[in-house]
């Protein structure tokens, strides 16, 4: 599967909604990529190939749009998924993990056994798109304290208004699709 093909065909299906939720958010809409087998399809096949060379044990999806492409990744690569949820959803014991957003704060849950008995799990990260990274430090940090070793984190857009990469270089690999 060709990198700029998936790309080109990634930009034609996502869709870009003006003022939401607020004023002056330009939101990227992914239901329009999801009802669209052939483009579902193909990003599924890319990423298959990209991560099924690395043997991972987990794939971790953030809440909500993680879910979607990180359980449809893991069933492709034979490996288990796991979700990072706000707080306050899962309902065994879990570890919290605390970040700021632009006003305020927000939290996201990883449950501790979320690994089973597996010491340093490799564990790839999963979300739709990264802004300011916030969540996925937030994401890693999980991970990482209970005993898995996220080997990478993987988003299909990066807003390039953001800097944050850089920030989430510091824990681990990042690897993104579209950057706009
Ligand atoms: P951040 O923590 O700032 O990197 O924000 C990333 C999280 O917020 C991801 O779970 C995204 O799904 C969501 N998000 C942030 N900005 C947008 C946007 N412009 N369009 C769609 N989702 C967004």
């Amino acid at each position: 599967m060709n990198l700029e093909i998936l790309q080109n065909e990634l930009n034609k299906t996502i869709r870009n909604v003006p003022d939401f939720p607020k004023p002056g958010i330009q939101f990227k809409d992914i239901t329009t990529l999801l009802n669209n087998a052939k483009v579902f399809n193909m990003l599924m096949e890319f990423l298959e190939e990209r991560y099924k060379k690395i043997d991972l044990d987990f794939v971790a999806g953030i809440e909500s749009r993680g879910f979607i492409f990180g359980a449809a990744l893991a069933t492709r690569l034979n490996a288990g998924f796991v979700p990072i949820r706000k707080k306050g959803k899962l309902p065994f014991t879990s570890v919290v993990e605390k970040y700021a957003l632009e006003y305020g704060f927000d939290e996201i849950e990883i449950h501790v056994d979320a690994f089973g008995d597996m010491q340093n799990a490799k564990v790839l990260l999963i979300d739709d798109l990264i802004a300011t990274g916030g969540t996925a430090e937030a994401g890693i940090k999980l991970i990482n304290s209970i005993g898995g070793n996220c080997i990478e984190a993987c988003f299909l857009l990066r807003l390039l208004d953001f800097d944050a990469v850089d920030k989430i270089k510091r824990y681990t690999k990042v690897f993104t699709i579209l950057d706009i």
